[in-house]
């Protein structure tokens, strides 16, 4: 794919960019080297610092950042806003209590024949972060916010729709203070990826994205035996039992599927419904639904944009095809409307079955497939049938049907009774095909350090 900004709005080429000639990767790598070299002995406290002053900067351009962000992958001006605001949060929060993360842990010497054991965490060098489009500050901030407190240096390869974003974030912690080169952008191709992987300067690797990139990166990865934490897709399950309040369920449930212009991979992707408020939430969420305005992302009175790109949009709609193909009812939407940019209705489907694509993958749009089940056990059966486990959401007052679902969903977030959403001081990730390892909160940070054991005679 071209390094460019494309407008999901009018699908015309805004601006092009060149990629790394290979001498300027050569170039970045070696910077990368020395930077991660002197950047290790750094204070936690200059580096909490530096992460203010990037917050600092964040809060003061929310609006031009925004109008950025919507410009390049066209989510809407109020949602880019919500997720600037979600990476200032994220900055202040790894300023304030990475120093505390970073502290040694004591052991207890006696049992090993010690005077004294602790383990003393220590960052490991130059990682690249190869990052997803659909939240294209979030997403690389909740890798460089804890990377750079730990003292490790960062590579950034985004994705090559978002080239204005990716730039942005280089100059933002440049202007912050923090040391040249100590986080830089790569603008190469994905192709490109295995070189910069495979390089003996660069320690590990994180990404967020499709399994195809995953299951790329996680092999070379293996192959070099470089720590790698992956966070794919997902195809989250959003319960809802009879004793919720169903107001405030669907209002969630339109949220869960269509925040991001039904591009996330937490996003509520299929909704199983106790048949006792079957008919209920149906009426419900169809209405909710079709009342969502679609239009130009900076519109205030807009909910839902464009898809970010063509291809995005061709995917969704081949998806929904190939399911009504296969005799799914369409409740709402499920046509693309005429007219320039990628954009696709809020869209209801019932009677998905195993036949269908959409029953086990993952549909990055604002479709949402609906169930009626008779109960909490066969909700979770399907829900842990599917590849993925990434969130999962359940809608309930009831105490056993809670700790039921705690104890037998299969994925890496539960939650109950509100939005599946990543925060700065919860931990963030998947099972199954959905990923390995964590982000965010302290558990996030580790993944990238060195936990050294010491033991003192
Ligand atoms: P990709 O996985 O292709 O892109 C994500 C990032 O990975 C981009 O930086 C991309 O670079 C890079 N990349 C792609 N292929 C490789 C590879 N083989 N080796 C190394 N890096 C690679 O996602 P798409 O944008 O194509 O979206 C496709 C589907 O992926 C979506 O429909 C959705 O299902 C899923 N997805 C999930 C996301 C999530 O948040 N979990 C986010 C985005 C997508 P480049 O842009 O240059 O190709």
């Amino acid at each position: 794919m071209a390094i460019a900004t494309t407008s999901p709005v009018t699908g015309e080429v805004l601006r092009r960019f060149d990629e790394l000639t290979p001498e300027e990767l050569e170039d970045k790598l070696a910077r990368a080297a020395a930077a991660a070299a002197s950047y290790r002995l750094t204070s936690v406290e200059q580096r909490a610092e530096w992460l203010h002053h990037a917050a600092d900067r964040l809060e003061k351009e929310v609006e031009s950042v925004s109008a950025m962000i919507t410009t390049e992958m066209g989510k809407t001006f109020r949602a880019a806003e919500e997720e600037v605001a979600k990476c200032v949060r994220g900055l202040r929060f790894y300023a304030t209590e990475g120093p505390a993360f970073l502290r040694d842990l004591e052991g207890d010497g006696g049992g090993v024949g010690a005077k004294q054991t602790f383990v003393t965490y220590q960052p490991i060098g130059a990682v690249l972060a190869v990052m997803p489009w659909n939240l294209p500050l979030w997403q690389a901030m909740r890798f460089a916010a804890p990377a750079l407190m730990a003292g490790n240096v960062g590579l950034l390869k985004h994705a090559s729709n978002v080239p204005q974003c990716a730039m942005y974030l280089e100059e933002l912690f440049r202007d912050a203070g923090f040391p040249d080169d100590v986080f830089q952008t790569l603008l190469i191709s994905a192709g490109r990826v295995e070189q910069v992987l495979r390089d003996p300067r660069v320690a590990a690797a994180t990404l967020t994205g499709s399994e195809p990139a995953g299951r790329s990166v996680a092999t070379i990865a293996g192959d070099e035996i470089k720590k790698v934490v992956l966070e794919l897709g997902g195809s989250d399950p959003f319960i809802v039992m009879p004793s919720t309040n169903l107001e405030r369920a669907t209002d969630v449930a339109v949220k869960a599927r269509c925040l991001n212009n039904g591009q996330s991979c937490i996003n509520g992707k299929r909704f199983f419904v106790h048949e006792d408020i079957g008919d209920a939430f149906i009426e419900m969420f169809v209405a909710k639904m079709g009342a969502l305005v679609v239009g130009d992302p900076m519109d205030e009175g807009t909910d839902v944009g464009p898809l970010a790109t063509e291809s995005g949009r061709q995917d969704v709609e081949s998806y929904v095809d190939d399911a009504v193909a296969k005799g799914a009812t369409v409740l709402l939407g499920g046509e693309r409307p005429d007219g320039p940019g990628w954009f696709y209705p809020p869209t209801v489907l019932t009677g998905i079955t195993p036949e269908m694509r959409m029953y086990h993958e993952e549909v990055f749009g604002p479709v949402a497939q609906v169930w009626t089940v008779a109960s909490l056990e066969e909700a979770l059966r399907e829900a842990n049938g599917h590849p993925y486990g990434l969130g999962s959401n359940l809608w309930s007052e009831d105490e056993a049907e809670r700790e039921l679902f705690v104890r037998d969903v299969q994925s890496g977030m539960a939650f109950i009774n509100g939005n599946t959403t990543s925060y700065p001081e919860i931990p963030f990730g998947g099972v199954k095909r959905s990923g390995y390892g964590r982000e965010l909160s302290d558990l996030g940070m580790r993944e990238f350090m060195n936990a050294k054991t010491v033991w003192i005679g």
